[in-house]
C-alpha cells in the first residue's frame, strides 16, 4: 500500500524542528513538499532561550532581551563581564513558535499537523512515519524526538542532568537594574552537584530568576522553590514579590555519541547532539546545524553533517570537563570561578561556540587545576 510521499518530514516542532522549518520555508524549497508534525500546538511559553551572538541573528526580531554585560558571582569572587562583541540574548519560546509558524504556515509547500508521532523508520530506501494522522513517507525524515532508550544509552556514558526551575517574579518595588543581569551566582549552596542561580531583569519590576543543578538526578517540583526564596531574601533587595510564571526543565550533559542519523532519519536537536556536553546550551547549535542541512539539502548532498577532524578536539574539551564535574574531581563553583575571573568573558564564549584558536585553548587550560585537567584528559583518552 503507497503512502502520501513528502520530500521531507519534520518529525517535532520545537526548536530544532521550527529552526529547520523555518528555512526551508524560504522560496528556494518551494518546489519540495514538507511535512511538520508535532503533537503539540505550540502555544505555550514553555521555555525561554540564551544564547550569546555578535550582531544580528536570524530570529532579531523575536529576541526579548540582550545585554552586553553580566555579572558572575563565585563562591569567593564577583565580577562584572564586559562582552561586546557579543551580546547575550533572550527569546522567549512563545514568542519563536508564533514568529516560525507564522512563517512556515504563510509557505504552501509546508503542512503543519497536529499528530503523536508513533514510530520512524525506514524502508526501501524510504524514511516511514507512523502518527495518529496515518503513515507517511518521505525521502528524508528530521527527527527531534529524544527517546527515553536514548537517554538510557547516554546514561552508561558520562552523564548528568542540567535541571531547573524558574520564576519569572513581579515586584512592587523597583528592584532589578535592566542593564545588569546575573548570569551565573554560585554563592548558594552546593549540596548536590554544581548549583547556581540566574537573574535575569526584564524591567525594574520583573526579572526571570531560575536556580539550575548539575546532578545525577532531577529534583523534586517543590525542592527548588525553598532554594529561591533563600536566594531572593540573601542576595537580593526582592521582598514583596509575585510569581507570574514558572519554567521546569531538564537537560541531558552526556558524552553520549547522540547519532547523526539512522537509515534515512537524521537526528535534530538535543536527539541529535547538539546540546554542548558540559554547558547545556543548544540553541546556538541548533542554528548553525538547521543552517548547515539547509545548505546541503540545496546543493543536492545527503543533510548528514559531521563535525570537521580539526573540530573534533572540542569534544574532547567537552567531555573532559564533564568527567571532571561527573566524578567530582573539582567542584564546579570554584572551576566556574576560575575559568570567568581569569579569562577574559570573549575567550570563553570562543571557545564554548568552538570558534577558539589553540593558543586560547591553552590560555583557559592554565586557568583551570592543570593536574586535575591532566588525569581527566588521560582518562578520557583511554576510557573514551
Ligand atoms: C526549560 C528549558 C530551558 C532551556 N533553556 C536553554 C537556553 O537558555 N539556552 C540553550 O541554548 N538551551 C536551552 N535549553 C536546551 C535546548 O535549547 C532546548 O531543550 C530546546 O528546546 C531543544 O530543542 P529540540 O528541538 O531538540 O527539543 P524540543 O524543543 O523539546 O522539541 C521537541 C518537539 O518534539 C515534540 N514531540 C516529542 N515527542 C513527540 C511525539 N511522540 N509525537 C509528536 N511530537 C512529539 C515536542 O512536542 C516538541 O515540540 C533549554 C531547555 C529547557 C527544557
Amino acid at each position: 500500500m503507497s503512502h502520501p510521499h513528502f520530500d521531507y518530514i519534520l518529525a517535532g516542532a520545537g526548536a530544532a524542528g521550527l529552526s529547520l522549518a523555518y528555512r526551508l520555508a524560504a522560496p528556494e524549497f518551494s518546489g519540495k513538499r514538507i511535512l511538520l508534525i508535532d503533537r503539540s500546538a505550540k502555544q505555550e511559553n514553555d521555555r525561554t532561550w540564551c544564547f550569546w551572538e555578535t550582531g544580528a541573528g536570524i530570529f532579531e526580531e523575536v529576541i526579548f532581551r540582550s545585554w552586553h554585560q553580566v555579572w558572575f558571582h563565585g563562591p569567593e569572587q564577583s565580577c562584572e563581564l564586559a562582552l561586546a562583541p557579543y551580546h547575550y540574548k533572550m527569546i522567549r519560546g512563545v514568542d519563536f513558535y508564533h514568529f516560525t509558524l507564522e512563517k512556515i504556515r504563510k509557505s504552501p509547500h509546508i503542512t503543519v499537523m497536529k499528530a503523536e508521532i508513533y514510530d520512524i523508520g525506514t524502508q526501501q530506501g524510504k524514511s516511514v512515519v507512523d502518527c495518529s494522522e496515518g503513515t507517511f513517507t518521505a525521502d528524508w525524515t528530521f527527527s527531534s524526538l529524544l527517546s527515553n532508550e536514548e537517554i538510557h544509552e547516554a546514561k552508561k556514558g558520562l552523564f548528568l542532568w542540567q535541571h531547573f526551575k524558574g520564576w519569572v517574579i513581579d515586584s512592587e518595588k523597583p528592584v532589578f537594574d535592566p542593564g545588569r543581569p546575573v548570569f551565573m551566582d554560585f554563592r548558594v549552596p552546593q549540596e548536590d552537584g554544581s548549583c547556581f542561580v540566574y537573574v535575569l531583569p526584564f524591567d525594574e519590576h520583573q526579572a526571570l530568576v531560575e536556580f539550575t543543578v548539575f546532578s545525577e538526578e532531577v529534583w523534586d517540583k517543590t525542592t527548588y522553590d525553598l532554594y529561591l526564596k533563600a536566594y531572593l531574601k540573601k542576595f537580593t533587595t526582592v521582598t514583596d514579590y509575585n510569581i507570574r510564571q514558572t519554567e521546569l526543565g531538564r537537560i541531558p550533559m552526556a558524552s553520549h555519541h547522540f547519532p547523526v542519523h539512522e537509515g534515512n532519519t537524521v537526528f535534530l536537536g538535543t536527539a541529535g547532539g547538539q546540546t554542548k556536553g558540559s554547558t547545556g546550551y543548544t540553541f546556538q547549535n541548533i542554528q548553525r546545524h538547521s543552517e548547515a542541512i539547509a545548505d546541503a539539502l540545496l546543493k543536492g548532498k545527503p543533510p548528514l553533517i559531521r563535525p570537521s577532524r580539526w573540530k573534533k578536539r572540542f569534544r574532547l574539551y567537552d567531555h573532559t570537563l564533564l568527567r571532571v564535574l561527573c566524578k567530582g574531581y573539582y567542584k564546579g563553583a570554584p572551576l566556574f570561578e576560575r575559568l570567568f575571573t581569569r579569562n577574559p568573558s570573549q575567550r570563553i564564549l570562543r571557545f564554548l561556540d568552538e570558534t577558539s584558536t589553540l593558543p586560547e585553548e591553552i590560555q583557559l587550560m592554565n586557568s583551570v587545576p592543570r593536574r586535575i585537567f591532566a588525569k581527566a584528559v588521560a582518562e578520557q583518552l583511554l576510557k573514551g
